[in-house]
Order: C-alpha cells, then sequence, then structure tokens
C-alpha cells in the first residue's frame, strides 16, 4: 500500500518554518508497512492545492494532509478538498457547540470566524481534536482513504496515533519495512558508489540509498517483505557483500553516528581521550561531548588559537602553526598535561581567508598521541568553512576508532 503526504501551509514555503509533520507520518507509516511515495509542500491556495489532491489520488491508497484546517481566510484544506472529490460541506451543530464550549472555559467569546471549522465534508468521519480546535476529517472514496489533521505538530500526533493507525491496522495488508544503515568514513562518495553498485543494482528490494556529508557517507537499504524476518534476512544478504567490499571503511552498521562509535570504544577500553583543537574551534570536543555518558571518557578540550597560547597551555614551540609539527606538538601536549590514554589534535586553514598563514584553505592537520608516541595525518580538503571544519573533525575520530581498534 502507498501514501502520499500533503503539507498545507504558506509558511512551510518559506525559511521560517520547516515540514516536520511529513516526516513524522512517514515514519509511523513505514512502521505499518506503507510506503510513502510522494510528499509534497502546498501554499494556502484552494486551487492549487485541488489539485494536488486529485493527482495524489491517482498513485497513492492514502493521503494524508495536514494543515490548513484553522478557521481562519487562509485555512483552505477543507474547501480544497470538497472541490477536489465534488462534495458538499455541511455544517455541524455539534461541533460548533463543542467549539464555543472550549472558548468558554478558557473564559473567552468565541470570535463568528471560529465556525468554519464545524463544516465536515459529506460523508466524511469525524476526528475529535481534544488538543485543539479543528477536528480532523477521514474520508473513504474509490478504495483510497484522505485523511485531514491539524498542522500543529502536537495535534496531528495526537490525532494520528490514536484515532488513525488503528483504523489504518485494520486495513492495511500486513508488510514489514526494515531499514539496515551502514555509515563509512574517509572515502568519496563516488568511490564508494562505484565499488558496490554492482551488488545493489542486482536488487530492486531492498531500496539503496546513498546519503554524503563531510567525511561521512551513509548507505541506507531498506527491504519491504511480508514478515520482519525476511526483510531481516534480505537486508543480511545484500549487506554482507557490500560490508566485505568496504571492509574497515564502515565505522557503524546500526546508523550511529562516529562520536558514538567512538565513545564506545574509548569505553570499552576504559581509555580517556583529550583534545586540543585551533582549526574546529571546540567542534571535536562538542562532538565528542554530545553523547550521553561521554564524561566516562572524556577528559578536556583546549581551544588554543594563538601561538601564546599554544605554547603556554600545551607546551608547543613549533611553526608554523599550521604545520604536522604543530599537529603533533598539540596532541603531545594535551596527553602530557591530562594523563589521558589518548589526545586527538587538529590545526588547519578553515577560510575563507588566510587566517595569517601560508597554507591554502582546506589544509588541515590532525594528529593522535597515546603511550606509543604521536602519528599525523595531512589532508586537503575543498568546501565552505563549516564542510572543511566537519571533515576535520570526523578524520580525527576516525583516526582515534582505527587507532583503538588497531586498524
Ligand atoms: P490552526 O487551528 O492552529 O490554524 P491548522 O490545522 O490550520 O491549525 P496551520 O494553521 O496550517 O494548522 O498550522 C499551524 C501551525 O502548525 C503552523 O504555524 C506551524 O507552526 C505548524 N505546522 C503546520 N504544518 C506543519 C508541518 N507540516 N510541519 C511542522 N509544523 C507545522
Amino acid at each position: 500500500m502507498q501514501a502520499e503526504i500533503i503539507a498545507v501551509g504558506s509558511e512551510l514555503l518559506t525559511s521560517q518554518r520547516l515540514d516536520t509533520n511529513s516526516l513524522y507520518l512517514t515514519d509511523q507509516l513505514n512502521a505499518l508497512g506503507v510506503e510513502v511515495v510522494t510528499k509534497c509542500v502546498v501554499g494556502d491556495d484552494r486551487d492549487r492545492l485541488a489539485d494536488s489532491i486529485r493527482r495524489a489520488f491517482r498513485s497513492a491508497q492514502i493521503v494524508i494532509i495536514t494543515g490548513g484546517l484553522g478557521p481562519t481566510e487562509d485555512d483552505v484544506t477543507r474547501d480544497a478538498v470538497a472541490q477536489a472529490l465534488s462534495r458538499k460541506q455541511r455544517f455541524h451543530e455539534e461541533i460548533a457547540g463543542q467549539l464555543e464550549e472550549r472558548f468558554q472555559k478558557m473564559g473567552r467569546k468565541m470570535a463568528e470566524v471560529n465556525k468554519r471549522q464545524a463544516f465536515i465534508i459529506e460523508g466524511a468521519e469525524i476526528l475529535p481534536n481534544d488538543r485543539g480546535t479543528a477536528p480532523g476529517q477521514w474520508i473513504d472514496e474509490a478504495g483510497a482513504s484522505l485523511l485531514l489533521l491539524p498542522g500543529p505538530p502536537h495535534e496531528m500526533k495526537a490525532m494520528f496515533t490514536l484515532q488513525c493507525l488503528p483504523r489504518l491496522e485494520s486495513r492495511v495488508p500486513k508488510l514489514a519495512i526494515r531499514t539496515l544503515v551502514m555509515r563509512v568514513a574517509g572515502m568519496p562518495e563516488s568511490d564508494l558508489d562505484q565499488l558496490i553498485a554492482p551488488v545493489y543494482k542486482k536488487y530492486e528490494n531492498p531500496v539503496t540509498t546513498i546519503l554524503a556529508a563531510a567525511g561521512d557517507i551513509q548507505v541506507h537499504l531498506r527491504a519491504r517483505c511480508g514478515t520482519e524476518a525476511e526483510a531481516l534476512a534480505l537486508l543480511a544478504e545484500v549487506a554482507a557483500p557490500i560490508g566485505q567490499l568496504l571492509g574497515d571503511r564502515i565505522y557503524s552498521r546500526n546508523g550511529e553516528p562516529m562520536e558514538a562509535v567512538v565513545g564506545e570504544l574509548l569505553r570499552q577500553h576504559r581509555a580517556p581521550v583529550s583534545v586540543a583543537e585551533s582549526c574546529t574551534g571546540g567542534l571535536l570536543a562538542e562532538r565528542l561531548t554530545s553523547v550521553p555518558g561521554s564524561s566516562d571518557y572524556f577528559e578536556a578540550g583546549f581551544v588554543t588559537y594563538t601561538r601564546r597560547l599554544k605554547a603556554e597551555l600545551l607546551g608547543v614551540t613549533t611553526n608554523p602553526l599550521v604545520s604536522k609539527e604543530t599537529a603533533e606538538a598539540m596532541a603531545v601536549g594535551a596527553r602530557q598535561r591530562t594523563g589521558s590514554t589518548y589526545a586527538l589534535s587538529t590545526t588547519g586553514v578553515a577560510g575563507p581567508g588566510q587566517g595569517g598563514e601560508t597554507a591554502p584553505v582546506g589544509t588541515v592537520y590532525v594528529a593522535i598521541a597515546d603511550e606509543s608516541g604521536s602519528r599525523v595525518s595531512h589532508r586537503q580538503f575543498l568546501g565552505d568553512r563549516d564542510r572543511i571544519r566537519q571533515f576535520t573533525t570526523q578524520m580525527a575520530l576516525d583516526m582515534l576508532r582505527r587507532r583503538i581498534l588497531g586498524l
């Protein structure tokens, strides 16, 4: 069974508001075994919305609309649905009474305009809204179901889980959708795709998606089967050869981020870490400490930008500041001062200006120090400041992961 989600609201077409309702609904529908095949955002325009609804009915058996059920002129969902399905709307006295009661309880007189929310599309079932004013509606039409839900996320979630899910569960044929996420570090997206495409292209199910961020590629495999066991077996079948091809470049096989994976290794090895950062300005410490329980293994972070404080706090006397020697001296200095098992350091030019250094923008040195000494890696990254800094932290964490695992 397939679904389409339509998020209504002109504010969702600006950069000020994000459509998060569809993400929640997608998760819920997937868990039921329903695939979301299309989702879209439509502004507060009745004709456009009516067009979208007609189109959605052609491709999906479940159409969910969120938003635009309120009382104001720009709340056009009811009118658009009535137009798309050529159905009339009926004023529902009981709902109008309930709305008035709700306002009375709040000690307010209800504005006349609120009565618009008491219009129900012919043949629709009412979905009461115990968290807000606008009721939802459920309409069955030509073998498909259309759900009208309110826009505010807390109202929409309550209405969906309490009233819609049980009905959907009884109608949707049992299908298990399961996802396996592998995460890979230190590999360009195109190289990864070239390597694993011969495997995943053999399968239409599971569907493979590759998502790339700075220094971090996610390979998502999504299987749709009759049972959970079949879906998991299929995922294992496809993940095995991909796993062999990518080897130890895979740092996570359950979607966990690098900082969580490294954190767990540090905990298991009872090996605390400290960091000394220049170009990443605390981002590395932030990633490590964003993991709950990181106080078990994170000892300290030094953010030293100036030459003077690199010398005073870390004992660094090397030149230039962006160099292999400085990175190593920072890591060794941090380790000596904290007594941590491991210390990581970063120095580089994140740009966009040269920052007084002669190295080109994107030049980065990352060092790791432990009881056996120190080692340093040099990279030349492309991208803006954020991306270079993100790449650098990923590289540092991956160096630590490899060091702990002896790779
Ligand atoms: P109301 O009675 O509050 O007017 P409504 O059903 O008409 O309810 P909207 O007016 O469309 O809903 O949206 C109300 C608020 O809910 C929006 O300002 C926005 O903050 C939030 N909202 C609406 N749609 C979404 C969405 N798809 N994702 C996240 N938030 C949303």
